[in-house]
């Protein structure tokens, strides 16, 4: 009989347990620092913008920590998510190697963010919040959040980039659909919206202003907390499902990967599915590779300098020790809109430190080009974000052939690119330019960070 090309889990496979990756570093990541003082901060500094127990999350050094039943009702919904073995792909490429891809689009917010937003809320309204304030740039984030606050009775308020409101209204009335309240951002509702909108009334806005305005509404308001969908300790650790699963899957495909790919944005996605199998790694000696791939537009993790620094642009997180190409920097405006922050989480920042984790930079337009292949291949159009992962799966696949070697190689599907239609329509046009920081453009954006070394 003919092998499925996709593996599946029953839902009681699921595992019941996040993987925290701190328990088994060799070196523990650096402590968060006050901006002042540049002491480490406790726990309770952070305080005021989330709920308790994900504050122990963000600094627990226990290696599982369970997934509340309520959090697996939901996630149950839509996972254990499926592994295909690209055989089309595969075909299309004429490659020797095996590609697999766990894709983490089939749910409600069509990305994996809805991973760590159903775990976010739930924690929310058990310690009594009655609304939660985020940011969205692109609006995946905004999404995830969105129908997860609905599910468990809690307000939602998303400050979304302005350019990308007026540019996204799809992405918008989803969120509205699923009952929240999109603002705007910069706007008049918040300190930090009007100085900007003072010095410039047609400021096209940015995450980090809008990251700005979502905690000031928190911090003002005890029932009141702000939510990030990237970069955190607790984020990773939720998404850490993605890869549990996945080295389940393996196990029933009777393989295991040489190498595991994922695109990156902050590391939320890269390290979900990485971590559990960078575990075997370092506990069974296991020698599988790990690359994260990032747009040469924003490239922290192949251009950037590890230092502390801020999480956002205004300046209002503790600093963190990752790399960074500096809190102010402007990406250029490529369509993965998921991929234009300039840092990188604590945790995949001191992995990469150490040699546990490669990095390499891409141009958009080879990117959209190994999205399309894929889309007509494997029938499933890419979020921009993932087109990054599948770029470096096929750069993986093409360079073993020249070796005369078979790879196994495993990248996660971030997200579908239902709502990214038009960046397809400007690649079909030609119309996507590239872009690649400089050194001098580099240089400049790291200057302005107050907290060298
Ligand atoms: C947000 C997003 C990303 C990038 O964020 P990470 O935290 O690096 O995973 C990648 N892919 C999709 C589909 C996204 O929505």
């Amino acid at each position: 009989m003919k092998k499925s090309s996709r593996i599946l889990l029953t839902e009681k496979e699921m595992p019941r347990q996040w993987y925290n990756i701190v328990a088994d570093m060799p070196n523990k990541p650096l402590p968060p620092l006050h901006p002042l003082t540049r002491q480490p901060i406790g726990p309770e500094a952070l305080a005021a913008v989330f709920p308790m127990e994900l504050i122990k999350q963000e600094v627990s050094t226990e290696r599982f920590i369970d997934i509340p039943e309520e959090v697996v009702d939901l996630y149950l919904t839509y996972r254990p998510s499926p592994l295909f073995r690209a055989v089309n792909l595969e075909k299309a490429l004429g490659t020797k190697s095996k590609i697999y891809y766990k894709y983490e689009g089939g749910n409600y917010s069509g990305s994996h963010k809805a991973n760590t937003a159903i775990a976010q809320a739930y924690y929310n309204k058990k310690e009594g919040i009655k609304r939660i304030t985020t940011e969205t740039g692109a609006g995946q984030w905004g999404s995830a959040m969105s129908f997860a606050c609905h599910h468990f009775g809690l307000e939602l308020l998303v400050f979304m980039v302005k350019v990308s409101y007026n540019q996204k209204p799809g992405r918008k009335l989803l969120m509205n659909t699923y009952n929240a309240k999109v603002i705007p951002s910069p706007s008049t509702m918040t300190a930090a919206g009007r100085k900007i909108l003072e010095q410039d009334p047609n400021s096209p806005g940015s995450l980090g202003i809008a990251i700005s305005e979502a905690m000031e509404i928190a911090s003002q308001d005890p029932y009141t907390k702000y939510s990030l969908g990237s970069v955190l300790n607790h984020v990773i650790l939720h998404q850490t499902i993605i890869g549990q699963e996945a080295l389940l899957q393996m196990e029933k495909a009777g393989d295991y990967p040489d190498v595991v790919i994922g695109c990156f944005g902050g590391g939320s996605n890269f390290s979900g599915i990485a971590f559990p199998f960078i575990r075997e790694n370092i506990t069974k000696g296991k020698k599988t590779r790990f690359l994260a791939v990032e747009p040469s537009s924003c490239p922290k993790l192949t251009k950037g300098k590890f230092m502390y620094d801020f999480g956002d642009s205004a300046g209002m997180t503790p600093l963190l020790p990752m790399y960074t190409l500096g809190h102010n920097f402007m990406p250029d405006k490529i369509h993965a809109g998921g991929l234009r922050y300039h840092g990188a989480g604590v945790l995949v920042s001191q992995l990469l430190k150490d040699g546990f984790v490669e990095a390499k930079a891409k141009m958009q337009r080879e990117c959209f080009e190994a999205g399309v292949l894929f889309a007509r291949s494997e029938g499933i159009l890419p979020a921009p974000e993932s087109n990054y992962a599948i770029a470096g799966a096929l750069d993986e696949a093409r360079k073993a052939d020249i070796e005369g070697v078979t790879r196994t190689i495993l990248f996660n599907l971030s997200g579908h690119g239902h709502f990214d239609i038009s960046a397809y329509e400007k690649y079909f046009e030609n119309n996507l330019p590239d872009h690649e920081l400089t050194d001098s453009e580099l240089k400049e954006s790291l200057s302005k960070v107050d907290f060298p070394d």
